[in-house]
């Protein structure tokens, strides 16, 4: 994996160490010796990661990580503190200030390049969600600063259940999350059906570094990362001291934080919070990028299909298999008059009656026929199989359907009666994808002329156009 990363240190060689890792492993690396300097490279380099380490001239490493997880272009970087004295203080120091992860020197190259990987594929993964969600740096910041607005739910999975209560215990007392514990290996909900946790914590337990201790944490994790109840939650593995490639392998099989042996509670408490954070900050982009595409399709007034779904849709059914053959029906509906409608009632009361005669054509037709709005009081009904005599009665009844209801705009208006004229075209499928456009554009075109038929002679009315488009 690539990816720039920034090493913030005052010792040259500290960082010159940490620099050939990197580099050895495809890292992009750029280097700062002071706080400030920092602060100025993040800005213009925009890496994917800051290593913070110890020792600068200019401010305490814990407020130059607070410095940039407030400052809108590195707030979304992932920060990792380079520790030279590895305390349960520091670390909890470092991780409240903001970092995301702490590492100590010397460590196993292999386990942090793999906890590197893990955060970076994180990231990348989040800042492609922004991206598809339509949320730019600044606003991924301000999500990232957000915190969260429920407290989360954890469930600790235990190879011996025993130790899955025992941390549930500890972590009571430290967090406010709602803390579950299970049996690992078997359902990852109590009751089936039930929402999953925000994070899972698989708690591995054996000898240090066994093969059979191994194989049973890899074994469940691989379970776990494909529970499908499970696919969007954050995975915590937490192994037994000195179980360093099992926490390297843990990593690069998709676990989201690896704890390698006993942890202080505040530390856990912090790592739990800032999952549940990350959690809550992909599920917002999710339901935001779920929104926009939805925003994409639907017509906000009237919640029917739009013109940008109904002709693709359209062009899929034109160019169906041509042993598959038949026709369809494409009609395009408008109502009556309708200025007047404005022009008596007011623009909104002409509104509401738009959406009442979009629910009448919408449960007018069969189940898989499709009604979208195409323009301000015109409507396209698509009709897959239909045939003309088809197409007749069904357009026949909508009309008579709007024609005999009296609608309510609500307000001081009383009841309104609209009407709608229909122009049908009858298309048949199985054309060439190159024809489809233009075969789907003259089909529009004759039910438009239909429609102006219709409108010529005297509205509430349907014309079928009398030659097949296609
Ligand atoms: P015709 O029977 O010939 O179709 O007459 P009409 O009055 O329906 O047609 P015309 O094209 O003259 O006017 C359409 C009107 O529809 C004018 C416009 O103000 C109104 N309209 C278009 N979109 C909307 C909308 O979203 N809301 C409301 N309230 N009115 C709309
Ligand atoms: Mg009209
Ligand atoms: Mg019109």
């Amino acid at each position: 994996m690539s990816g720039k990363i920034l090493i913030v240190d005052a010792v040259a060689t500290n960082r010159i160490v940490l620099k050939v890792k990197l580099s050895a492993a495809h890292f992009d690396v750029s280097q700062a010796t002071s706080a400030a300097d920092a602060l100025t490279i993040a800005r213009a380099v925009r890496p994917d990661m800051i290593i913070v380490g110890a020792a600068l001239p200019d401010m305490e490493c814990v407020d130059l990580i607070a410095a940039l997880r407030a400052a809108p272009w590195t707030g979304v970087i992932p920060i990792v503190a380079l520790l030279s004295l590895d305390t349960p203080e520091e670390r909890v120091n470092a991780l409240k200030a903001g970092a995301d992860d702490v590492i100590t020197q010397p460590q196993e190259e292999r386990i942090i390049l793999a906890r590197l990987r893990a955060l970076l594929r994180q990231h990348h993964a989040l800042q492609d969600m922004r991206l598809n969600a339509g949320t730019d740096y600044t606003t991924g910041f301000a999500e990232a600063q957000g915190g969260f607005a429920r407290p989360g739910r954890i469930t600790l999975l235990g190879a011996k259940i025993c130790d899955a209560v025992a941390l549930r215990t500890r972590l009571r007392s430290v967090c406010r999350h709602q803390i579950t514990a299970l049996q690992a290996g078997g359902p990852v909900t109590k009751t089936p059906g039930a929402p999953a946790a925000d994070v899972f914590v698989l708690l591995i337990s054996g000898a240090a570094d066994d093969m059979a201790t191994n194989e049973r944490g890899r074994e469940l994790m691989a379970e776990l990362r494909s529970a499908p109840e499970a696919r969007h939650s954050r995975i915590v593995a937490l192994v037994p001291a000195g179980c360093k490639l099992l926490a390297a392998s843990l990593f690069d099989m998709g676990a989201n934080d690896v704890i390698v042996g006993d942890t202080d509670a505040a530390e856990w408490a912090l790592r739990m919070t800032r999952q549940i954070q990350r959690k809550q900050a992909v599920d917002h982009l999710r339901t935001r990028l779920h929104d926009g595409l939805r925003a994409a399709m639907i017509d906000p007034l009237t919640g029917l299909y739009n013109r940008r779904f109904a002709m693709p849709f359209l062009r899929e059914l034109a160019t169906a298999k041509a042993h598959e053959a038949k026709e369809f029906t494409v009609m395009i509906a408008d109502l009556d008059h309708f200025k007047q409608i404005n022009d008596l009632h007011g623009h909104a009361a002409g509104d509401r009656v738009l959406c009442h005669v979009a629910d009448l054509l919408g449960s007018g037709v069969r189940e898989g026929d499709l009604v979208a709005r195409i323009g301000g009081e015109e409507f396209l009904i698509i009709m897959p199989g239909a045939d003309g005599e088809e197409a007749r009665s069904t357009a026949d009844r909508l009309c008579r359907r709007i024609a005999s209801t009296a609608i309510m705009p609500s307000g001081e208006a009383g009841p309104v009666h609209i009407t709608i004229s229909i122009g049908v075209a009858i298309g048949r499928s199985g054309m060439a994808y190159d024809a489809a456009a233009s075969s789907v554009d003259a089909l529009l075109e004759e039910a438009d002329r239909a429609l102006y038929r219709a409108k010529a002679r005297g509205r509430n009315t349907v014309t079928i156009s009398a030659r097949p488009a296609a």
